[in-house]
């Protein structure tokens, strides 16, 4: 098959992680007989330095035409004091409200071989865990009508949390989609005690679970889930909110898994086409040294893979070989253990790819 993908190589580690990205679909192409065609799009502090803005219609254009976009990370020190619109960030947000991506996923997965960098207990982090949040990502309070009044006491603000079935169904079938391919569990999250808005969540969720028989939906309340997500990550497997709760727990679920340097997320619209990116930002003050860790976007890839191209198999294996060169005891220096000497983001990619390739090689 052939995929012409829009990579966004972006600033500081960008270029590094992203060639790292490139080595692994290349890799994999070769094994299975894929052709990924690479157009690069500048976008965030480099597109401001040449072009004067942070995307250009062109550049957006160009993500558009692409069958996914493959994203490093945007930003820096240089661009920091620039008005809020011509931040490099603004690329993300143009890209994202232009292709349509309401729902963001985010794996956050601790493989117990790197239990000392979970900042949570040893006899849970032992257990490891491995979870998916899918967040709502352009509905809710964050959209809603909001505004300042005169009342009673003084000034008052507020913010509205408003959703619609027909945004609710959407997000839940994206879970139920996911879930069906993995343990297929799925636990939606809501505060349907308080929040009209959570009740209809519930009601529409449990209604659309009716078209997935096979996937087992349960609720809970978000402040019960920000205290399970300590005590008892490992319970988790797919879970479905709402953009603000979506959020905080998303980032909760980040930190206990302790390196940000692994985690890879997905947006995606209604179609299969979506945005891949690792969750940490462009590491300013490691990049150009290869010391950045390439696995949050080799990692992304592997979504990418699944979620866009249907390429289960080719995910599978990217997953395992990162998991497989990991228990082999490789780290990068944000996940270094006393034991171990770091390896740089090119030889950890090399290694990757060592492992990914290795049953060809024995045929
Ligand atoms: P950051 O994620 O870039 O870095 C935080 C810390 O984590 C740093 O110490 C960094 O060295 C380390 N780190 C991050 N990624 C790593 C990796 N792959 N391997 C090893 N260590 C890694 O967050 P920040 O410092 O707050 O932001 C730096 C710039 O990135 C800012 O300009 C910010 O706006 C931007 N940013 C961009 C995105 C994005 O493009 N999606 C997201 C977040 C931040």
């Amino acid at each position: 098959m052939e995929y012409k993908i829009a990579v966004v190589e972006g600033d500081g580690i960008g270029p590094e992680i992203i060639a790292s990205a490139i080595a692994v679909m290349d890799a994999v192409g070769a094994k299975h007989n894929h052709k990924f065609e690479y157009d690069f799009v500048p976008a965030g502090g480099n597109s401001i330095d040449k072009y004067g803005v942070p995307l250009t219609d062109e550049a957006l254009e160009r993500c558009l035409r692409s069958d996914s976009v493959l994203l490093g990370a945007v930003g820096g020190p240089k661009w920091d004091t620039l008005p809020g619109h011509l931040r490099p960030e603004r690329a993300l947000l143009g890209i994202r409200k232009e292709l349509g991506l309401f729902a963001n996923i985010r794996p956050a997965k601790l493989n117990p071989v790197l239990k000392s960098a979970c900042p949570l207990k040893d006899e849970i982090a032992s257990r490891g865990f491995d979870m998916v949040i899918v967040r709502e990502l352009t509905g809710g309070m964050y959209y809603g009508e909001r505004g300042r009044r005169q009342g009673k006491g003084g000034e008052e603000a507020f913010d509205t949390e408003c959703y619609s079935e027909a945004e609710i169904e959407r997000i839940a079938r994206v879970a139920f989609d996911i879930a069906a391919k993995r343990s297929k569990r799925v636990i939606s999250v809501d505060k349907a005690n308080v929040l009209e808005s959570s009740r209809l969540w519930r009601e529409v969720v449990h209604r659309a679970a009716k078209d997935y028989p096979e996937i087992a939906v349960s609720d809970m309340l978000v402040d019960n889930a920000a205290m399970q997500l300590i005590k008892n990550p490992a319970q988790f497997d797919v879970v479905v909110t709402s953009n603000m709760f979506g959020d905080i727990l998303s980032d909760e679920a980040s930190q206990i898994t302790g390196s940000i340097g692994l985690l890879p997320s997905a947006s995606l619209g209604e179609g299969t086409r979506g945005m891949y990116e690792p969750i940490h930002g462009s590491a300013p003050d490691i990049a150009g040294k290869d010391l950045a860790n390439p696995i949050a976007t080799i990692l992304s890839v592997a979504m990418m893979f699944r979620l866009s191209f249907n390429l289960d198999k080719e995910a599978d294996e990217i997953e395992a070989a990162v998991d497989a060169v990991l228990n082999a005891g490789y780290r990068t220096r944000d996940i270094l253990d006393n034991a171990t000497e770091p390896l740089g983001c090119k030889a950890m990619t090399q290694k990757i790819i060592e492992y990914l390739t290795r049953p060809l090689q024995r045929t």
